[in-house]
């Protein structure tokens, strides 16, 4: 048998053990996942190895701490300076970022899509913007503060804070800030996101399991609009992928991974 987990504070609410466990199952694998409570970054390596897992998924506020403690980093991780997957063999850690990768799966007509606006400069608009730069699209990030746009600017991407947001039409609005998360609120004032909203073709919210005040703008003007479900699904069926080694199956793991949202 081998041993899966992931690893944050807090970690209760994680859907990954239910969503690998269910694939590990449906595709009649030898696998166990579970979750840990890490309550700090002290020593992460060490008390990674410690686990003795064969693979481990990281979530916050750890993607950091994992970057630093891989011995070898994938190429898309390492420009977003954060890890959310990790391999264990023979005591080396070897890292991967599959955020960014599991959003732009989510999206089917990505082909057709070239502007993006992703409001935001957190890990998942690290992830995201550079998923996006490397399949050629035009990627901007607009902040509420300036210092994070710091380290997008210095990768190539156009930036902008909240204020001096110019109205220009994009084809995707991406919300990766957490407003939302815990409350109704917007990231941005109404009255500036109405015109992205109209000027649109997908408003998406990288958060999920709930109805956001900027989903629900979205079905105001008409937009079609995606939440953070099937990201979340699908950075875990890469992970899976990674874990397993399995590169055929991607439909499959999905179906398994997804019916971790019927419980
Ligand atoms: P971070 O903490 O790294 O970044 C948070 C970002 O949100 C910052 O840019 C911050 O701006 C901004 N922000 C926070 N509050 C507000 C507010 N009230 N108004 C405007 N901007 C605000 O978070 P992550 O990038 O890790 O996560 C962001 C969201 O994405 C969360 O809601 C999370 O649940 C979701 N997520 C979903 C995933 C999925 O698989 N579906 C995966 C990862 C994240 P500032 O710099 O000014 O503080």
């Amino acid at each position: 048998m081998r041993y899966f987990a992931v690893i944050g504070n807090p970690i209760n609410h994680s859907k990954s053990p239910l969503m690998h466990n269910s694939a590990f199952s449906g595709l009649r694998l030898d696998g166990h996942y579970g979750r840990y409570l890490l309550e700090d970054g002290d020593d992460f390596r060490k008390r990674v190895l410690g686990l003795k897992l064969s693979g481990c998924n990281i979530t916050l506020p750890f993607k950091e701490y994992a970057f630093r403690a891989c011995d070898e980093i994938d190429s898309l991780a390492l420009k977003i300076g954060a890890i959310n997957t990790i391999v264990l063999e023979n005591g080396q850690l070897k890292g991967f970022n599959t955020d960014g990768e599991g959003f732009c799966e989510s999206i089917q007509n990505l082909r057709d899509l070239d502007t993006f606006l992703i409001l935001g400069a957190g890990g998942s608009a690290k992830s995201i913007a550079f998923s996006l730069q490397a399949r050629g699209k035009r990627v901007l990030v607009a902040n509420r503060s300036e210092e994070r746009l710091l380290f997008f600017k210095d990768a190539g991407f156009d930036v902008s804070t909240f204020e001096n947001l110019k109205y220009e039409s994009f084809d995707v609005v991406v919300n990766s800030t957490s407003a939302g998360l815990n409350d109704e609120a917007l990231p941005l004032k109404r009255e500036v996101i109405l015109p992205l909203f109209s000027g649109a073709k997908l408003v998406y919210d990288c958060i999920y399991g709930k109805e956001t005040s900027f989903l629900k703008l979205a079905d105001e003007i008409g937009v079609d609009r995606k939440d953070g479900k099937e990201m979340l699904v699908n950075q875990g069926v890469l992970a899976f992928e990674i874990f397993t080694n399995i590169k055929d199956r991607r439909e499959s793991i999905k179906k398994y991974m997804l019916r971790a949202f019927d419980f």
